[in-house]
């Protein structure tokens, strides 16, 4: 079961972007060109992923 939970998390978030700036979700393909839809702002992350403090 856990197994299954992991798909549909990688799923639901691989391609979902937090904005920096305002903390708005942004839901992209690629981040190349990408702006944040409420703030315009370019300072994006992965909401799911191993990032360096
Ligand atoms: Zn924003």
């Amino acid at each position: 079961m856990a197994k299954r939970f992991e798909i549909a998390d990688k799923r639901l978030f691989s391609q979902v972007y937090i904005c920096q700036r305002c903390n708005a979700k942004n839901r992209l393909k690629t981040l190349k060109g990408a702006k944040c839809r409420k703030c315009q702002s370019k300072s994006l992350r992965l909401k799911h992923k191993h990032l360096k403090a």
